[in-house]
């Protein structure tokens, strides 16, 4: 019996190689991939700490699942987890958090925690390089289950990387920044990366006018109820 199940587990990990999956656990710890992805935060959770389906999961300290109101009408999205956020398990807590967390208490006038924070690819990539395509499409379906679950008016994308990896559109950040784009449950609108600004402090003055943009969504939101 043991041995019928262990050659039904190898063939399961070929299929999935087959797919593109190129690192899955020991046999011994694999468990059936979740084909339908429950319908609340928690349970979410509990599966994306447990995912291993790409390299990053190979490397990284803590699962950064994302965090904040789970009734968010804003939702911010990043890129991927850096140091601070792979040790504590927690989304922008180092020092690009700090300053999203300055834009939303000091511009937008409101709890960080009123918002949900959450980014593309939920496990570090090393080096704080950008995660591949392969990396963002295998951890999409958590950020769009997330979405489906939160369901945010608008997603406030940070910097090119998420922008691009959320909508599958290439313009530029610097062209695209500020702008409302609707899709069909929400608006997004992408704005320069926390890092980015810190490196680059001139660009905070538009970074600023976007929020002032967000702002004026949440005023016009709360018009309506
Ligand atoms: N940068 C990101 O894109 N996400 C984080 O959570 C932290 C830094």
């Amino acid at each position: 019996m043991k041995k019928l199940y262990n050659a039904l587990q190898l063939k399961k990990a070929l299929m999935l190689k087959s797919l593109g999956v190129d690192y899955i656990k020991p046999l011994a710890e694999f468990k059936e991939p979740q084909i339908e992805l429950p319908n609340n935060l928690e349970e979410l959770k509990k599966i994306v700490q447990n995912c291993y389906l790409c390299e990053l999961s190979k490397t990284r300290k803590n699962v950064v699942f994302g965090e904040g109101n789970k009734r968010a009408d804003l939702m911010f999205v990043g890129e991927g987890p850096g140091a601070t956020e792979d040790n504590t398990g927690r989304p922008f807590v180092g020092r690009a958090g700090e300053l999203l967390t300055k834009m939303i208490e000091n511009v937008l006038l409101i709890k960080r925690s009123d918002v949900y924070i959450a980014n593309i690819v939920k496990c570090r990539p090393p080096n704080n390089r950008v995660p591949t395509l392969k990396e963002a499409l295998t951890c999409k379906p958590y950020l769009l289950k997330q979405i489906e679950i939160i369901k945010p008016k608008l997603i406030v994308t940070l910097g090119s990387t998420a922008y691009r990896y959320l909508t599958n559109d290439n313009t530029p950040i610097s062209k695209a920044r500020g702008h409302f784009f609707d899709m069909q449950d929400y608006k997004i609108l992408p704005t320069f990366h926390p890092s980015y600004l810190l490196r680059n402090p001139s660009a905070k003055k538009e970074a600023y006018i976007d929020m002032l943009k967000v702002k004026e969504f949440l005023e016009s939101l709360k018009s309506q109820k």
